[in-house]
């Protein structure tokens, strides 16, 4: 496996029968898996063996999957191309030499070179949408809500949910059927809203009459092949019956910002346990504790995670709290209005998943600011808590170019039923 998509290889065998019976899974290494390391792609966490399953995970199990992996992910989530783990990058199965997309770069790489039917990656700000897109597979995030976190390791979590990948729609809102729904060990959970028995059968290619909105502000500055996919594919929904129009979501300019602030804000509290006492790479008690903490966390988090937790504690640190958290709170509010305005005259939004088309291995580690504004088209999403999908729209100069619908609250039928006229 020369393209490193796996943290852990484990065989982890679910029950004899079910919806996914005979279906292999990968699963992203910030998922609680009992007696298999879950590393989060850190040292922090290189030995750490949960004692118990995520919620989604005993789902799998339960609906017959096997788990084939953990798979390789940006550290503790936070990244766009998996080059932050710990344990090295991944190859894109899609396009060698270049990146999968992040943060959970592992999951969609597996299923895009077969090593899985499909996986789970989790996504704080666009993190299964674009290692989705980068790789040319399917990728959903689910609204806020629909799916368990209980044993997702937090990074954002007023921002994060898990979602499925698959290879088509149809097989990833499967497994989106096995994970959703309500969790008494989440209280933020809730059942589905389906008008059918399951997400799956939607998946019927059937646009005619869709309306999509197209957020004129989520093409500007997106690189020019990219743009040429996107009308594409739009192109090809128009053939089948969907019309499209323009519509505007002015706040998004403000999005980026105000989603690394609320998220590295979020980091930084819930990074603050990881102290080596309880679990974690140790800093050795040598009289000291304070010594001893600070050690732990110098040795066991990488620069990207420092980074991000001093820019929370910063963010949140008494006389700066209003000028940076509360204002971002704000943008997200606005945020989230302006969506709700938008699908108002619109079934589903659309835009380019990623500005970009895949980095090439190694090109973007030395700027993270440039790094963070190829976010500019899904992080909105999260901070709206809606739900969002990414289904391959073709290529361009031979890379992958995902193309990302967006739906009102709970509206992931809608979702699949339109993007499966494309894969
Ligand atoms: N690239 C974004 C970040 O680094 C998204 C990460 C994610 O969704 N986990 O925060």
């Amino acid at each position: 496996m020369s393209e490193n998509i796996f943290i852990t290889e484990a065989r982890i065998e679910g029950d004899d029968d079910g919806p996914l019976a005979g279906k292999t899974v990968a699963v992203k290494d910030n998922i609680s898996t009992e007696g298999v390391r879950t590393t989060c792609g850190s040292r922090m966490l290189e030995d750490y063996v949960p004692p118990y399953d995520a919620t989604v995970v005993s789902r799998l199990k339960d609906a017959g999957a096997t788990i084939v992996g953990k798979a390789n992910m940006d550290e503790f989530g936070m990244g766009t191309t998996t080059e932050t783990s710990h344990f090295g990058e991944t190859d894109n199965p899609a396009a060698p030499g270049h990146v999968p997309g992040g943060s959970s770069g592992g999951s969609a790489a597996a299923v895009a070179a077969g090593e899985a039917d499909l996986a789970l990656g989790s996504d704080t700000g666009g993190s299964v949408r674009c290692p989705a897109a980068f790789c040319g597979v399917v990728g959903i995030k689910p609204t806020y809500g629909l799916v368990s976190r209980y044993g997702l390791v937090a990074y954002g979590n007023s921002l994060e949910q898990i979602g499925p990948f698959g290879e088509t729609v149809e097989d990833a809102a499967g497994l989106l059927d096995v994970i959703a729904g309500s969790d008494e060990r989440d209280a933020t959970t809730r059942p589905p809203q389906l008008e059918g028995e399951r997400y799956a059968d939607a998946a019927t290619g059937d646009v005619d009459g869709l309306q999509i909105g197209v957020p004129t502000e989520l093409l500007e500055g997106a690189d020019e092949g990219v743009v040429e996919t996107f009308w594409d594919a739009l192109g090809a929904l128009e053939d089948r019956g969907a019309e499209y129009h323009e519509v505007s979501l002015p706040s998004v300019e403000h999005a980026v910002e105000a989603y690394y602030v609320i998220a590295m804000s979020e980091a930084s509290s819930n990074l603050a346990r990881f102290d080596g006492v309880r679990y974690g790479h140790s800093g050795g008690y040598d009289g000291n504790w304070n010594e001893a903490f600070a050690k732990a966390r110098e040795e066991g988090f990488g620069d990207e995670v420092k980074r991000r937790i001093l820019l929370g504690t910063y963010a949140l640190s008494a006389g700066y709290h209003d000028k940076y958290y509360k204002k971002a709170q704000d943008a997200r509010a606005w945020v989230k209005q302006d969506f709700d305005e938008a699908l108002s005259e619109a079934d589903v939004l659309a835009s380019p998943t990623m500005p970009v088309p895949p980095f090439e291995l190694g090109e973007s580690l030395d700027d993270p600011l440039q790094l963070y504004l190829a976010d500019a088209n899904t992080v909105p999403v999260n901070l709206a808590d809606l739900p969002a999908i990414s289904v391959p729209a073709g290529e361009t100069d031979g890379l992958p170019v995902g193309l990302q619908l967006v739906g009102p609250a709970f509206g992931e039928e809608q979702l699949i039923r339109a993007a499966s006229a494309l894969a």
